[in-house]
């Protein structure tokens, strides 16, 4: 028996968010154009996102339920998410008339035999019309309510009669569930013996129970989406930011930068010209990569590991969101969008565009543009390199590419075109933790012999062919593969063009590398039974809290420890 739609009843409660997280309930478009309009918006957007949730909380439309004897019910969606908020518009629902109904009677001194037999019903009967448990004809209604010395207009006001049948109703319906059903938990009548006290408790904690409920579930669907709209930005602006490129440019020129690679000591420089001190510490909390006070202007870092860990992108990452002016993020859209924005301002600053166009302009003429030599003169990694490339390509080089990080099992890990070249989605346009053709030169290049050099390969593909060159990357968390591409028209400007590898890519048909040979399916039929290795980082691509992933309480804590020296 069900007496509720179980996914409004999930969803109900959900406008008890928190306000401070609009996007979790802000479904808009308009919100992202907003967000996407420029740096102006920033300090309005505070405001925006309030607004925008208030708006959310009072569009939310009528759900309809089934009662225990299959009478409809109707649920109104605002009374369920403000329940303790009187509500002018729409008839009551029965519980809430019911409420009424014993409220009256108890005021006016009457038993429910007293009552019942006025309207000719058994008392049993009265009593589950007053538990919202069998909805009474309107005749019915009008014949109890005159018995009440009461009418029917009185009885069909919408609001509780109380705070305290409010909050009954409220626990009643919560109840009644199947979210709580599943739950197993002994449910609790509220009546006159339960404390108000205990009943207010009962009644917060179900609500906050619904709210991290609703949080979850939306999250990877909010998550995917709002790294979709990122990417079609980027993609429209050739992935370069000219306002980071002015701000890191100005930068460099104020701490007397002349050229070459951007050491430690130029970090400390520019840390200092902006007023912040760097300092390196064992006790990070885990779940964070840097933390800054910006009450004493100092940044946390981590202690570099044996050589292997580059704190000078980590250094001016956090900088980049003092001095981009980033606001604590409303939503994740923001979130990823300054993430991006800081990785930008890192890479601009450890490869400045001045000289890294001097290297690449000259590459081209003499037809030899190499990844390998930008990583090499500025001392990066190959995919900050490779990142910085495509940054730069379209923009200055005229050349569109692709970008890609993927696991040695094929699944996105970052990526970005406007080259034309295909990336497996899903049904929201998000290709994070998508898997890509096993003939891509990004995961053919896991195949080589020799997992130290890069690979280059020309593909053939349901948009084009593509000459791209790749290199593995060897990391705690596994092999990657950090690959750029390029359209066949423009490969005459790469170094490595003359390679003889060549492949044949038909994705996304699934009969190309997504579905096993017929013949191999056909002996296996009914007898394999894997068990899939969850990335729960793209699972769970949105964790709650204003600063995703992050524990701000070890944040706060090990700020506190730190401030006593
Ligand atoms: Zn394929």
């Amino acid at each position: 028996m069900t007496e509720t739609a179980p996914s409004k009843a999930e969803k109900g409660p959900s406008s008890l968010r928190d306000p401070h997280h609009p996007a979790l309930a802000a479904p808009s478009g308009k919100q992202t154009a907003q967000r996407f309009s420029g740096r102006s918006a920033l300090a309005t957007r505070p405001a925006a996102g309030v607004t925008a949730a208030v708006k959310n909380r009072r569009s939310v439309g009528t759900a309809s339920l089934s009662g225990p004897d299959g009478t409809a019910l109707r649920e109104r969606g605002p009374a369920h998410l403000a329940p303790l908020e009187a509500d002018a518009a729409g008839p009551p629902d029965p519980l809430t008339i019911g409420r009424r109904l014993r409220h009256l009677r108890k005021a006016t001194g009457k038993t429910l035999s007293d009552v019942a037999a006025v309207a000719g019903i058994s008392p049993s009967a009265l009593s589950l019309i007053e538990n919202g448990k069998r909805e009474p004809k309107l005749s019915l209604l009008t014949t109890l309510a005159g018995a009440l010395d009461s009418n029917l207009a009185d009885l069909l006001t919408v609001a509780a009669p109380s705070r305290r049948a409010a909050l009954e109703i409220e626990l009643v319906k919560v109840q009644r569930t199947d979210a709580f059903k599943a739950l197993d938990i002994p449910a609790v009548r509220p009546g006159p013996r339960l404390q108000t006290e205990a009943l207010e408790s009962l009644v917060g904690l179900h609500r906050a129970m619904a709210r991290i409920q609703a949080e979850r579930a939306a999250t990877p669907e909010q998550a995917r989406r709002a790294n979709a709209d990122l990417r079609d930005r980027m993609r429209r602006q050739g992935n370069y930011f000219g306002e980071i490129e002015a701000v890191t440019a100005g930068l460099l020129t104020a701490t007397k930068y002349e050229g070459g690679p951007i050491t430690r000591t130029v970090v400390d420089r520019m840390a200092a010209h902006l007023g912040f001190r760097l300092v390196h510490t064992t006790d990070l909390p885990e779940s964070t990569r840097t933390v800054t006070d910006l009450a004493h202007r100092i940044i946390y870092l981590p202690q570099p590991d044996a050589g292997q860990h580059d704190s000078r992108s980590l250094a001016l990452q956090a900088l980049g969101h003092v001095v981009l002016g980033h606001a604590v993020p409303q939503d994740y859209s923001e979130f990823l969008e300054q993430r991006v924005e800081i990785n930008y301002f890192a890479a601009s600053l450890l490869i400045p565009e001045r000289g890294a166009l001097a290297l690449l302009r000259r590459a081209k003429v003499a037809k030899d543009i190499a990844i390998e030599d930008l990583r090499d003169a500025y001392a990066v990694s190959y995919e900050t390199a490779a990142h910085r490339f495509t940054n730069l390509a379209t923009r200055h080089l005229d050349l569109p590419v692709h970008f890609m990080r993927i696991s040695s099992s094929g699944v996105i890990y970052k990526a970005y075109e406007n080259d034309g070249v295909r990336f497996p989605t899903d049904a929201t346009g998000a290709i994070e933790g998508q898997r890509v053709c096993r003939y891509w030169t990004a995961r053919v290049v896991f195949d080589r012999p020799d997992l130290s050099s890069a690979y280059q390969q020309y593909t053939d593909t349901t948009s084009g062919t593509y000459w791209c060159t790749a290199v593995v990357d060897r990391t705690p968390a596994g092999l990657f593969s950090v690959s750029v591409g390029v359209p066949y028209a423009d490969v005459k400007w790469m170094r490595g063009r003359e390679t003889s590898e060549r492949s044949l890519s038909r994705c996304p048909d699934p009969a190309c590398c997504s579905q096993p040979p017929a013949e191999l399916a056909g002996r296996w039929a009914g007898s394999a039974w894997p068990s899939a290795r969850v990335h729960s980082h793209l699972l769970a691509a949105m964790p709650p809290g204003v600063f995703p992933g992050v524990d701000q309480t070890d944040v706060l804590t090990f700020l506190d420890r730190h401030s006593v020296y």
